[in-house]
């Protein structure tokens, strides 16, 4: 099941917290091919740490998944693109 969140960093962060072993996709507000980018839930680019005290849901659209399939199934089907893999998360 895949859950999108905009203008939602309530809803956001519960959802990586109950889901540590999700996925996100990091993507404009309008997605494009041009900016889909894959990252595992817990990835500190897109959590709360303590250098994150910024918005995540207000200037990009988060969509959430169990599975990189079905992330990379929504971008395709959104966008007709493919969503990259973050290079902090899944080295
Ligand atoms: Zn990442």
């Amino acid at each position: 099941m895949v859950e999108e969140f905009l203008d939602d960093d309530t809803g956001y962060l519960t959802w990586t917290r109950r889901h540590p072993r999700g996925f996100v996709l990091n993507c404009a507000r309008n997605p494009g091919d041009d900016y889909l980018v894959l990252h595992h839930a817990d990835c500190y680019t897109i959590g709360d740490g303590p250098a994150h005290s910024r918005s995540w849901t207000t200037s990009y659209q988060k969509v959430c998944a169990n599975s990189e399939a079905e992330l990379q199934e929504w971008a395709r089907s959104r966008t007709g693109g493919t969503a990259s893999r973050c290079g902090a998360c899944w080295t």
